[in-house]
C-alpha cells in the first residue's frame, strides 16, 4: 500500500483548539530512507488510522524529513519547518548527534520528542522520551552477567567513538575487583590484529560492540585466526544477534551470547508481525527475516504507540490541548506541551519491545532476554530486567562445552609408567576412585579435564586389551570395543592411533610419538680375558705369523749355507785353515729371527747379501706386525665393545635360535599381521605359529621374558625407553619400524574429541606435557646409570684379567728353558 506524503498546511491561527487531524514530524538520516525503520514508522500511523478504538475521530498525518548523517545545520532547518507547520510531536532521528540537537529544540519548544537512540547523555530532557533502554541500565546488565559468568578478564571492542564513552563505565567500575578489561577500538580493516592480539593475551571474554553491516568480516576474522572453540566467549552489544548469520559458529562450542528486546515469539508480537509481513508499499518491507523483526523498527513503532497513548490520555483526562503557533526564532514554548508530554511519560503499555514505561523521559521497567548459541541454535538462556536483575533459567547453558557437572566414564588399562596403581603412603591405607591410579596419562588426564572442564572416574577395561579386531569374528576386543558398545566415554592410556581404530572410534589429536623397537638382553660378558693381550690379532695371523717364523728361520739358515760370505774361518790367524763355519746354524737362525721378532738384537750378523735380504725383509715384517699389534692392544684391551646376535628386525626374521614375540590384542600385533612388508610378514608367520605362544598379556610379563635370555621383545619405543632406562640388562636393538602416536579414544562422533585435542594442544604448547614426561620417565629414582664406555676409555687401566696371559706365557717359557737345561748336558748346543 502506498502513503502519499499529506502536504502540511501552515496553521495561521495564533491558538485554536486541537484539530481532527494530528500532525506529526520524522526526522530520518538519510541511510534510513525506505528502511524497515522508516515502514514501522508508516505502518504505525498508518495501523492507528485504521483502529476505529485509538484516537477516535482523528486522524495522525505525519512529515517525514530526510537529513545527512551529522549534518546539524540542516536538521535544525527541517525541524524548523515542520514546527513551522504546526507538528504535535516529533520522532526521532535515531543519529547520537543530531538526536541530541533536536532533542534541544523540542526542549525549548515543548514539543514531545520521541526517539529511540542509544544515549550517552545521562542527564534528563524534560520534553524527550527515548524507547532505547538507557545505557546506565544496559551497563548493569552486562555487568550482572559478567559477574555471573565469572569473567576475570575480559576484552571490549567498540567501533564508533562512542562505543567509549558509552562501554567506559564497565573499564571504570568493573563488576569485579579482579576483573581486568582491556579495551580497543576496531574497524574492519584491523579485526585481525586486534583479534590475535587478544588472542596472544590470552583473553577470552569478549564483549564485542560492533555494527551489523561489519559483522560477517568480524566472523570471518574469528574464523582465520580460530577463536572459535569453547575457550572463547562473545557477548555482542547489538539486539540484533538473531539477525547475524552465526551459521560457522554451530557446532564448535565458541560461546556467543547477546542481550534480545524484542522477542518474536510472543502472541503479541507475532501478531503485529504477521500484518506486517504484508505492508510493503515501496517493495522493501519491516520484515527482516520471516517471523522477525529488528529492535530498531520495533521500537520506532512503538514509540507512535506510546506518543498515540499519551495524547488519547491528554484528550480525554487533561485540559483541552490548544494548537498555537509555534516558531524556532519565537522560541516561545508550547504551553500545552508540557502537559502532554507528562501524559505521554505516564503511559504503561506492553509493545513490541516488551512492557514500556517511563521514568524521567528513559525507560523503565523493561526486559531484555539472553540469548546463547547452543550447539546449532540461538536459545534464551536468562532474562534481565530492571527490577528483578540477572536471571539465567537455563543453568548449563554457559557450562557447555565445559559442562563441570558432567561427570565422563574413562576406561584405561594398567601400563607402566602411563596408568598404574598407586601405593598406599601408609600401611593399611585403602585409595579408592580415581585416586587408586597414577601415571603419566592419569596426570595427563587430570590437566585436560580442568582444560574442559568434565569430572570423571577411572575404571579398568575388563579384558586387559587395547584392542584388534579378530579378522575371523570380525569383532573387536578391548578398549575399543568399550567405546563402540557405548561402555565409555573416553579411553584413556597408552592407546596407538592406526586406519583400523580410527575407523571404528575416534581419536583425539596425538599426545605422544612412538614407533616400534626391539627389546633385547645386553649379551653378558666374555668368561675369561687372561689371554685378551691376544685379540688384537686374529687366530689366523698368530699362526701365519708363526708359519712365517719358522720359513724365515729355515730360509735364513739355507741361504746362509750356501753363501759362501758367510763361511768364516773360526781361527783367522790360521790361513790355511780348511775349517770353515757358518754362523748361521739352525739354532742359530732361530734365535736370530727371534731376537728381531721380539725388537731385541742376537749378537748375529749377516754379511751375505741375500741372508741380508731375508733379516731387512724381516725386519720390515715385524716392524709392521709389531706396530699393528700395539696399536689394536690398546683399543681391545680397553673398548668393551658389546657384540648382539641381532642388530635388527630383519637379522630376527633371518635365524630362529632366538625368539620374538608382541603384546597379544594391541597395535603392534596388528602391525606385523597387517603388514605388506616381506620381512615383517614373514616375522608375523613365525610369531603366529610359534608354541609356545610368543604373545604376552603385558609389557611386564614380555620384558621378564626378555630379562630370562634368548628372547627379543617387539615393544613401543616409549615403554621400551622406560624399561632401558631402568634396567642396565637391557637395550633396545635398532631403529624404530614405524612411527605413530598415542590419542585419547572416544566414541565415534563425541563431541569431547575437538575440545580434549584443543587441550592436548594447548598443553604440549605449553610445555605441560614434556613436564609430566620427564617427571615419569627421567626423575624417578630407579633409573640405571649406563656407562658409555667408549667415551672414557683412557680411563681404564688393564687389569690381570686382560693381560695375565702374558704372565702365563713367561712362566711357561721359564719352565721350558728349566726343563732343558736339565735335560741337555751341553747347554751351549742348544
Ligand atoms: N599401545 C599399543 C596399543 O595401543 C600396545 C601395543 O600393542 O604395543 O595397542
Amino acid at each position: 500500500m502506498r502513503f502519499m506524503l499529506l502536504l502540511l498546511v501552515y496553521v495561521t491561527t495564533p491558538s485554536t483548539v486541537l484539530p481532527r487531524v494530528i500532525r506529526v514530524g520524522a526526522i530520518f538520516t538519510e541511510d534510513l530512507k525506505d528502511s524497515p525503520t522508516e515502514l514501522a514508522f508508516k505502518y504505525a500511523v498508518y495501523k492507528i488510522n485504521q483502529d476505529p478504538y485509538i484516537l477516535t475521530n482523528r486522524t495522525l498525518v505525519y512529515d517525514i524529513q530526510y537529513v545527512p548523517k551529522d549534518d546539524s545545520f540542516r536538521t535544525t532547518n527541517k525541524i524548523c519547518t515542520q514546527v513551522g507547520y504546526g507538528v504535535q510531536a516529533i520522532f526521532g532521528p535515531n543519529d547520537l548527534i543530531l538526536g541530541s540537537h533536536v532533542q534541544s529544540l523540542c526542549d525549548a519548544l515543548d514539543i514531545p520528542h520521541l526517539e529511540a537512540r542509544i544515549d550517552i547523555d545521562h542527564g534528563y530532557k524534560e520534553s524527550s522520551l527515548n524507547l532505547h533502554p538507557s545505557q546506565e541500565l544496559m551497563n548493569i546488565a552486562y555487568k550482572d552477567l559478567m559477574m555471573f559468568l565469572n569473567w576475570t578478564r575480559a576484552a571490549i571492542l567498540y567501533e564508533d567513538e562512542y562505543g567509549l564513552i558509552r562501554l567506559q563505565d564497565l573499564v571504570r567500575s568493573p563488576p569485579a575487583k579482579n576483573l581486568e578489561v582491556y579495551i580497543r577500538q576496531t574497524k574492519p580493516s584491523n579485526y585481525r590484529t586486534v583479534l590475535r592480539e587478544i588472542k596472544k593475551k590470552e583473553i577470552f571474554n569478549i564483549i564485542v560492540d560492533t555494527s551489523l553491516e561489519n559483522i560477517a568480516d568480524f566472523f570471518r576474522a574469528i574464523l582465520q585466526l580460530q577463536m572459535n572453540n569453547h575457550l572463547y566467549h562473545y557477548t555482542f552489544t547489538s539486539f540484533d544477534i538473531e539477525a547475524m548469520d552465526l551459521e560457522d559458529f554451530k557446532y564448535n562450542q565458541v560461546n556467543i551470547t547477546a542481550f534480545r528486546f524484542v522477542d518474536a515469539g510472543t502472541e503479541r508480537v507475532k501478531s503485529v508481525l504477521k500484518e506486517m509481513e504484508n505492508f510493503h508499499p515501496i517493495g522493501s518491507s519491516i520484515i527482516t527475516k520471516p517471523g522477525m523483526i529488528s529492535t530498531e523498527p520495533a521500537m520506532m513503532f512503538d514509540s507512535v504507540y506510546v506518543f498515540t497513548k499519551g495524547l488519547e490520555m491528554a484528550l480525554v483526562e487533561g485540559p483541552e490541548l490548544q494548537i498555537r503557533n509555534l516558531s524556532c526564532e519565537d522560541e516561545l514554548p508550547w504551553k500545552e506541551g508540557s502537559t502532554l508530554i507528562n501524559f505521554i511519560n505516564s503511559v504503561q503499555i506492553d509493545g513490541l519491545t516488551g512492557p514500556i514505561r517511563f521514568k524521567e523521559g528513559k525507560r523503565h521497567e523493561f526486559k531484555l532476554d539472553i540469548l546463547k548459541l547452543k550447539r546449532d541454535v540461538l536459545e534464551k538462556v536468562g532474562e534481565w530486567s530492571s527490577l528483578t536483575r540477572l536471571n539465567i533459567t537455563d543453568k548449563y547453558a554457559f557450562s557447555e562445552g565445559r559442562p563441570s557437572n558432567i561427570t565422563l566414564r574413562v576406561l584405561s588399562r594398567i601400563e607402566e609408567p602411563f596408568v598404574m596403581f598407586k601405593k598406599p603412603s601408609a600401611e593399611g591405607e585403602v585409595l579408592y576412585g580415581n585416586n587408586r591410579f597414577e601415571g603419566f596419562c592419569v596426570d595427563l588426564l587430570e590437566q585436560i579435564a580442568n582444560q574442559v572442564g568434565f569430572k570423571y572416574y577411572i575404571e579398568l577395561v575388563p579384558d586387559n586389551n587395547y584392542g584388534a579386531l579378530n579378522l575371523t569374528t570380525g569383532k573387536w576386543n578391548g578398549l575399543v570395543r568399550e567405546l563402540m558398545e557405548g561402555n565409555a566415554d573416553i579411553a584413556v592410556g597408552a592407546m596407538t592411533i592406526n586406519f583400523a581404530r580410527e575407523s571404528v572410534i575416534d581419536f583425539t589429536k596425538p599426545f605422544m610419538n612412538l614407533g616400534i623397537s626391539i627389546l633385547f638382553k645386553i649379551p653378558s660378558g666374555k668368561p675369561t680375558r687372561l689371554f685378551s693381550f691376544m685379540n688384537p690379532l686374529a687366530i689366523e695371523i698368530w699362526l701365519y705369523v708363526l708359519a712365517a717364523y719358522v720359513l724365515v728361520s729355515l730360509t735364513l739358515f739355507v741361504m746362509a749355507r750356501f753363501s759362501p760370505y758367510e763361511w768364516n774361518n773360526p781361527h783367522p790367524c790360521v790361513v790355511d785353515n780348511d775349517v770353515m763355519e757358518n754362523q748361521f746354524s739352525i739354532n742359530n737362525s732361530f734365535w736370530f729371527i727371534t731376537g728381531t721378532f721380539l725388537r731385541q738384537g742376537s749378537g748375529l750378523n749377516p754379511k751375505a747379501a741375500s741372508t741380508r735380504i731375508v733379516g731387512a725383509i724381516w725386519w720390515f715384517f715385524t716392524l709392521i706386525i709389531i706396530s699393528s699389534y700395539t696399536a689394536n692392544l690398546a683399543a681391545f684391551l680397553t673398548v668393551d665393545k658389546m657384540i648382539t646376535p641381532i642388530e635388527n628386525a630383519e637379522d630376527l626374521a633371518r635365524q630362529k635360535e632366538i625368539s620374538y614375540g608382541t603384546l597379544s590384542g594391541g597395535s603392534t600385533m596388528t602391525f606385523f599381521r597387517d603388514s605388506k612388508i616381506k620381512t615383517y610378514q614373514k616375522m608375523w608367520s613365525y610369531m603366529e605359529y610359534k608354541k609356545p605362544s610368543v604373545f604376552v598379556n603385558n609389557y611386564v610379563e614380555g620384558v621378564a621374558r626378555v630379562k630370562k635370555g634368548n628372547f627379543a621383545f617387539l615393544m613401543e619405543s616409549t615403554m621400551l625407553d622406560y624399561v632401558v632406562q631402568r634396567d642396565c640388562n637391557l637395550t633396545q636393538i635398532g631403529g624404530l619400524l614405524d612411527s605413530k602416536g598415542y590419542g585419547i579414544a572416544t566414541p565415534k562422533g563425541s563431541k569431547w574429541r575437538d575440545p580434549i585435542s584443543l587441550a592436548i594442544l594447548e598443553l604440549q604448547e605449553k610445555g605441560t606435557i614434556q613436564m609430566l614426561y620427564n617427571k615419569w620417565w627421567k626423575n624417578t629414582g630407579d633409573v640405571c646409570t649406563r656407562q658409555d664406555k667408549s667415551k672414557d676409555s683412557k680411563a681404564h687401566p688393564l687389569s690381570v684379567q686382560n693381560i695375565g696371559g702374558v704372565f702365563v706365557v713367561l712362566l711357561c717359557g721359564l719352565a721350558l728353558a728349566i726343563m732343558v737345561t736339565s735335560s741337555f748336558s751341553d747347554v751351549t748346543n742348544l
